[in-house]
């Protein structure tokens, strides 16, 4: 099975404002991981079945 990696969808120059927590982050994931304690597994599932999940949680900068 190939994991797909949705991570580097995001990966650039770009910085989010989270509209949650109001804290930047250049990796949505990784800050809904670490901010927000998502499971991995939870985000992945979610950026498959919608890549833009969240995205409108996020405001780009
Ligand atoms: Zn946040």
């Amino acid at each position: 099975m190939v994991l797909i990696v949705p991570k580097k969808h995001f990966r650039s120059d770009m910085k989010y404002l989270c509209r949650t927590c109001k804290k930047e982050c250049d990796d949505i994931p990784t800050h809904m991981m670490k901010v927000h304690k998502f499971s991995k597994s939870i985000i992945d599932s979610q950026l498959k079945s919608n890549p833009n999940t969240f995205k409108n949680a996020f405001e780009v900068l």
